[in-house]
């Protein structure tokens, strides 16, 4: 069977710039951590990559790692680009990270060059491409010095295998200390991609939401939904579609307890904006310049759509934000 895309498919998507750069991304990323491994039925992986291509997301995010098992996601994104977006590989911007535990022995994880550079060959083989559009560090490494792990994403970009490169987890100072690293090498350094939603407010405390807006680098906010938290999946029970059923890796049941109280009155809030929890969820993000896209992850084509209903709304009367804010803080 083919795939044509919908001739609609960039009518209504809003493209943000990535930072100063030259790059847009889609306003909603589409995330593969889950959903896209070895549980998963490829139809199901079929519809969902469908779905937002149609509906103009054209950024997959992927790492080495998801899975399960580690390197599925990539293989199952080959096969569905050369499937079904061979045409259409000037339209995808794919990226993917090296950082996390990949393969045992030394060798095979944090921000060594001889990981990085081994890891991105891997992943282009699984994905079947010649090239990413955006290659990450995954996580800081507090041994390897940054010129080390710099050197090997400025590499990547040289060698052709990479177009772009991104952090991902960094904190403002050390964002800081490696684009200036980036800078003097040439390379091109749009992105950072880190935790960020109404719950977690990490990069609002440590400096990097403030230092990439100052630096002109985007920021693709990774979990907006908190995994599936700030959504209506959780306010009456656990479903057993939902990510606490079905594919407990990173997400408990404990984890819907410790929240319950704040999404239920943040959906009483999302409810008086005409919005659903998770269109609310993503649109707090959004209406804040600092971020170019959230990374949101999907386990059914409607969970697509709903989400981009968020672009209808982004704006917040400060009467909400603090609402907001209260709920999150208490
Ligand atoms: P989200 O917070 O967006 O959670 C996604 C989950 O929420 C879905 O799988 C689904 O769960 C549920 N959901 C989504 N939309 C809706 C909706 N409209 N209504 C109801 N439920 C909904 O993000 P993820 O945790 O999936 O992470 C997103 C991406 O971020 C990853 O795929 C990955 O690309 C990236 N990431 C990066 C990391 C890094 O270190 N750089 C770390 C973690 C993630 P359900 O299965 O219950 O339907």
């Amino acid at each position: 069977a083919t795939y044509e895309p919908a001739p609609t498919r960039y009518d209504s998507m809003l493209y943000k710039r990535c930072g100063n750069s030259g790059l847009k991304l889609p306003a909603i990323s589409l995330g593969f951590w889950h959903n896209f491994g070895d549980i998963t039925p490829y139809e199901q992986m079929k519809s969902l990559v469908f779905t937002a291509f149609d509906h103009g997301i054209t950024h997959f995010d992927l790492a080495n790692n998801y899975g399960p098992e580690p390197g599925a996601a990539e293989k199952s994104a080959g096969r569905l680009i050369h499937q079904y977006f061979a045409k259409h590989r000037d339209e995808l911007i794919v990226s993917t990270k090296a950082g996390y535990e990949m393969w045992a022995g030394p060798y095979g994880d944090w921000g060594s060059r001889k990981y990085l550079l081994a890891s991105l060959d891997q992943s282009l083989e699984r994905l079947g491409l010649d090239y990413v559009d955006i290659f990450y560090h995954h996580r800081p490494d507090p041994e390897t010095p940054l010129e080390e792990t710099m050197g090997a994403l400025a590499q990547a970009v040289t060698s052709g295998k990479a177009l772009y490169v991104g952090l991902s987890n960094y904190d403002g100072p050390r964002l800081e200390q490696a684009a200036a690293i980036l800078d003097e090498l040439h390379v091109p350094f749009v992105i950072n991609q880190n935790k960020y939603n109404i719950l977690d407010r990490t990069v609002e405390h440590n400096g990097l939401k403030e230092t990439a807006k100052r630096l002109g680098k985007g920021l693709i906010t990774f979990c907006p939904l908190e995994q599936g938290l700030l959504t209506d999946r959780y306010l009456n029970g656990i479903p057993a579609d939902s990510r606490v059923a079905h594919d407990p890796r990173f997400l408990h049941e404990s984890d819907v307890k410790r929240v319950h109280g704040k999404i239920v009155a943040l959906n009483e809030i999302a409810k008086q904006r005409g919005q659903s929890l998770a269109e609310m969820s993503l649109a707090w993000l959004l209406h804040d310049d600092a971020v170019t896209s959230v990374l949101a992850g999907a386990s059914k084509p409607q969970q697509i759509i709903d989400n981009i209903g968020a672009l209808k709304n982004l704006d917040f009367s400060d009467e909400e934000l603090q609402a907001i804010d209260q709920i999150a803080q208490n």
